[in-house]
């Protein structure tokens, strides 16, 4: 069955690191938690166009953030029953984008929810940097949507899409924000978060 671009879908994929495994979700739903909240994922209409972007959707996802492990399914749910377009648990590297908008929306979420997953070990610099660029920014008159966190989200999430749809001078701007923004994006900066977290891995291991 097909409804405006969409259909029923008990479908959870899961990319972690560059390879994609699709599994059915069970009746009461998939539950992630990280001991100080939870994320459930259940069964619901899936766009028609998120599908064919997986590709694209793992190899973003990969470059960004390498040691992400990214779930996306129908109907992301907070643990009050709350509809999240996307989630992240940043102490854990999960992350959660909802199929059931466009690929493009899609997209977008997944550049808010992976800057998450870097934010949480960005340098206090760069995060300086991000956080000057957000204070001149809109006055929503919203306690989370005037929190710097998601703030610094979305300044990338509208960046990254940006770029992504094709725009290019973003990425030529010599602005301290946008040198930072471009090294998140380009996979400069999880790449280096990624090999510190394997030197852990390495030493805990000896
Ligand atoms: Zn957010």
């Amino acid at each position: 069955m097909e409804k405006h671009g969409r259909r029923v879908s008990r479908r959870l994929y899961r990319i972690k690191g560059g390879s994609l495994t699709v599994s059915e979700l069970p009746v009461e739903g998939f539950k992630f938690g990280d001991g100080r909240a939870f994320t459930v994922v259940k069964s619901g209409l899936e766009h028609v166009t998120v599908a064919p972007a997986l590709g694209y959707i793992a190899e973003l996802a990969t470059r960004i953030a390498p040691w992400v492990d990214l779930y996306l399914g129908p109907r992301i749910l907070s643990e009050t029953g709350e509809r999240w377009g996307g989630h992240c648990h940043q102490n854990q590297g999960v992350v959660f984008v909802n199929t059931r908008a466009y690929a493009s929306t899609a997209l977008e979420t997944l550049f808010h929810e992976l800057f998450h997953a870097v934010d949480w070990y960005l340098q206090p610099p760069d995060r300086r940097v991000l956080d000057a660029a957000v204070a001149r920014g809109a006055d929503y008159e919203s306690e989370y949507l005037s929190d710097p966190v998601e703030r610094r989200a979305r300044l990338f999430e509208k960046f990254a899409s940006y770029i992504y749809e094709g725009g290019r001078c973003l990425a030529c701007a010599d602005t301290p924000e946008v040198e930072v923004l471009w090294r998140i994006y380009s996979g400069k900066i999880g790449q280096e978060i990624f090999e510190a977290m394997q030197g852990f891995e390495d030493i805990a291991a000896a």
